[in-house]
């Protein structure tokens, strides 16, 4: 089912409406300094689009949580001196009022916020009846529902020129990235509301320069719509999130590394070659579901004679040994290991369904 939202394009005077929209500058606003020297740099590789946190939602308390208010004239000068376009944060209606009255551009809702509805509905509720640019940032937690509720709040206040940015899930345990990008949720969020622009930020996905081109360059074979990523003209010296943050220079090379893929396909033999493709992975999807059907009839059988002869359905030893089998497998075949331990214990637990409901038959 789609969602219908009344939107406006996300479009701005002056700025490009190819894709990737780009929209980069420092994490934190650190100085009026610092401000100004990145916003020449970006400017200088023509980024028009300038972000910069004023408020930042910080983990542990005793760390830079941002200038706040001290610099909006600094972000104004961005704008008046440099002729960018000025983004920043806002977590309640004071950030509201302070960025709206110093003529801040674009604003953006971040991960923490997205997360808890009533905060979203005060900031909807302070933005009623005012036309402001806003993006909202995926919640920590990887639920596209809290997404799109956050959306759809701000929509109903009027909001009509909105963009949602992807910067992945949290997770406990610290993987390759900082935040889980699960991009099948992003890809939800599109089918569930194709006209919304979605803007990726790598940044936060990955925590470290090192991954950013590999996340930018896939959020562009999505077909997102852009990237906001975090530029300083001294990373390593940078407040907050340094380790993440690229110097203009090099988020020049990043963006011209970029291959940028099209969306729609007008040759006529690249087109059937792509169909013939389709239609053998169909085929496999197809005896795919065979087997899982008849994989679960087998179950069944096993079901009945563990009923039968008073065995538990779970015998951990079995499953262990099955698991590190289809491991071993997975490895020579050139398959991902995680991927078959998220398939195989899938299939572990419909076996079990089918065989509960044999017992309680
Ligand atoms: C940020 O963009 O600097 C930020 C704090 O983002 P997030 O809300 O994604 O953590
Ligand atoms: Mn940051």
């Amino acid at each position: 089912m789609k969602i219908a939202l009344k939107l406006e394009k996300f479009e701005f005077k002056g700025v490009s409406s190819e894709r990737p929209l780009i929209m980069a500058g420092p994490c934190s606003a650190e100085n009026e300094e610092q401000v100004m020297e990145t916003g020449r740099q970006l400017k200088e590789i023509g980024v028009q689009i300038y972000r910069a946190g004023l408020w930042k939602p910080r983990t542990r308390p005793d760390t830079f949580e941002g200038v706040g208010k001290e610099g909006l004239p600094w972000l104004k000068r961005i704008k008046d001196e440099l002729g960018m376009y000025t983004a920043t944060e806002v977590a309640n209606v004071w950030h509201v009022y302070d960025a709206l009255k110093a003529g801040i551009d674009i604003i953006w809702l971040g991960a923490r916020t997205t997360a808890n509805p009533f905060a979203v509905q005060e900031i909807a509720d302070s933005l009623k009846g005012v036309d402001i640019p806003v993006m909202i940032k995926n919640p920590i937690n990887p639920d596209v529902e809290l997404w799109i509720g956050a959306i759809e709040r701000l929509n109903r206040a009027g909001i009509r020129k909105m963009a949602a940015i992807h910067r992945g899930f949290s997770i406990y345990n610290r993987t390759l990235y900082r935040n889980n990008p699960q991009w099948e949720i992003p890809i939800e969020l599109k089918r569930l509301i194709p006209e919304l622009p979605i803007l990726t930020d790598p940044s936060h996905i990955c925590g470290s320069r090192d991954l950013l081109f590999e996340v930018s360059q896939k959020a562009m074979d999505l077909d997102f719509d852009g990237l906001i990523i975090e530029s300083h003209c001294n990373p390593e010296k940078a407040l907050s999130d340094a380790q993440q943050q690229l110097t203009p220079e090099n988020l020049n090379k990043l963006i011209h590394r970029l291959v940028l893929r099209s969306a729609t396909i007008q040759n006529n033999v690249l087109l059937s070659t792509l169909e013939d493709l389709r239609h053998e992975i169909d085929k496999y999807d197809d005896k795919l579901m065979d087997i899982f059907e008849h994989r679960m009839a087998v179950a069944r059988k096993i079901g009945e004679y563990k009923k039968q002869n008073n065995i538990t359905i779970l015998q951990t030893s079995r499953w262990d040994e099955i698991l590190r089998d289809k491991i071993i497998q997975a490895a020579r075949k050139g398959l991902g290991e995680e991927f078959i331990i998220k398939v195989f214990r899938a299939i572990h637990e419909e076996s079990i369904n089918h065989q509960t409901k044999v017992m309680n038959e």
